[in-house]
């Protein structure tokens, strides 16, 4: 059976992998078999979200209704029912449900009833609570189809210390990063000597490393030194895949969905305000805004650097008319020249514009010639792939380690 839970949490505490892995270990305790841990992102642009809008699945072999039953009595038990945005769902299926509601729901948006009709026609075991939102988050989770997948070891905290500080010990962090990257990715973000893998919020996770295996991300934890976990998780999942990602068209995007498009620069970057940096790309008659924010930090240099001409892939969520930027192809640079007034061949002095469109002129000799001095000047931008640096990145999004995308 697959079991999908999701909306357990507030911003004031838990989280819905705890619950998932507190559940994987009881029935294991009932002699249930948990073939596979899964956490799946959903569309990272659902208002409702707490954090990174995530939802869990777990493949079990054992008795459904005991099942359901137990997970049931573990959202009540665990669940932040006080959070007016907390509506949990819990569904149970015998089987993989058609991954279409699973494509929508990471890359689109969904309604409590399309979830509901599918649960009915799958005669599937289900329980909303509240509004029963956390229906959509469930019902994907088990209808999820990994085309690529990743993995991150979630290590969580003791009950006694939920809220209370953490304590990881940042050197050994960088150094199970050192040792097993690129294989894991976003422990730790070097260039910006930030800790990326332990969070502020107050939720049980202590941290979480992710990578390309189950044998990778548990090489990097065993480097890590930290107060004493209370439980720990592998989970399969579809972050840093980009499979939030659709290919689209400048002029046909839609709010609150994230895209792939082709554009040429159509203006110099600007800078505004808190070091957000703007950038219009054209497709024919229609243009659209891209941002790289502040927190992408030094991605904003590389963005500073395109000229108007240069061809582009930009990816990121579209919201509000401008693209996030999350990563960014350079595919062809446009010849910047810079055209100046010639140099007379006799004298050797710059010579002064005669007039517009009428040529220039020596003063000194009186020579004239209609041809400038055109110099092109050289780019320091390669084409190519450019990322945020880990910091800034989203669960989703594939990082460049993972390889250069099509
Ligand atoms: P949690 O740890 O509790 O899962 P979270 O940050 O992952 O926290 P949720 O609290 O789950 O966010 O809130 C997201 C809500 O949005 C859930 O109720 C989920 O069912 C719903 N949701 C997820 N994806 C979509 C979507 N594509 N369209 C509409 N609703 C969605």
């Amino acid at each position: 059976m697959l079991i999908g839970i999701d909306d357990t949490d507030s911003p004031e505490g838990m989280c819905t992998t705890y619950l998932g892995a507190v559940l994987a270990r009881s029935l294991i305790r009932e002699h249930m078999q948990v073939r596979e841990a899964r956490l799946v992102r959903l569309n990272p642009n659902v208002t409702f979200k707490t954090r990174g809008n995530a939802a869990v699945m777990l493949d079990v072999e054992g008795d459904p209704d005991r099942a359901f039953g137990m997970a049931c009595a573990f959202v009540e038990e665990l669940a932040d029912f006080s959070c007016a945005n907390t509506n949990p769902g819990v569904v149970v299926v015998d089987r993989q449900l058609n991954p279409t509601f699973y494509e929508r729901a990471v890359k689109d948006f969904c309604e409590i009833e399309d979830a509901v009709h599918i649960l009915d026609r799958a005669g599937a075991r289900y329980r909303g609570w509240k509004n029963r939102r956390g229906l959509i988050g469930a019902t994907a989770a088990v209808s999820s189809r990994l085309e690529d997948r990743t993995s991150e070891i979630l290590v969580y905290r003791e009950p006694g210390r939920f809220g209370t500080p953490r304590s990881v010990d940042r050197a050994s962090l960088f150094a199970a990063e050192a040792a097993t990257f690129p294989h894991t990715w976003d422990t730790v973000d070097r260039v910006n000597d930030v800790v990326v893998c332990v969070p502020h919020t107050p939720d049980p996770v202590l941290f979480g490393i992710r990578g390309e295996s189950p044998k990778w991300v548990m090489a990097a934890r065993k480097l890590v030194a930290s107060e004493q976990p209370g439980l720990e998780q592998i989970w399969v999942t579809n972050q840093g895949t980009d499979a939030h990602l659709v290919d689209g068209t400048i002029g046909a995007l839609s709010e609150g969905l994230s895209y792939r498009v082709r554009g040429i620069v159509g203006g110099a970057p600007e800078t505004g305000t808190g070091g957000h940096v703007s950038l219009l790309i054209r497709d024919g008659d229609h243009e659209v805004r891209c941002m790289a924010y502040e927190p992408t930090k030094n991605f904003r240099q590389i963005v500073r650097r395109l000229v108007p001409g240069d061809a582009v892939i930009a990816c990121g969520s579209y919201k509000k008319g401008s693209i996030n930027l999350e990563k960014m192809r350079v595919i062809a640079r446009a010849s910047t020249i810079s055209t100046r007034p010639p140099v007379c061949t006799a004298c050797n002095k710059r010579m002064t514009s005669d007039g517009k469109a009428k040529g220039w002129k020596c003063k000194k000799c009186g020579a004239r010639t209609d041809a400038p001095d055109v110099q092109e000047i050289p780019r320091t931008l390669e084409t190519g792939w450019y990322e945020v640096p880990p910091t800034a990145r989203r669960h989703l999004a594939k990082p460049l380690c993972r390889g250069l995308p099509e």
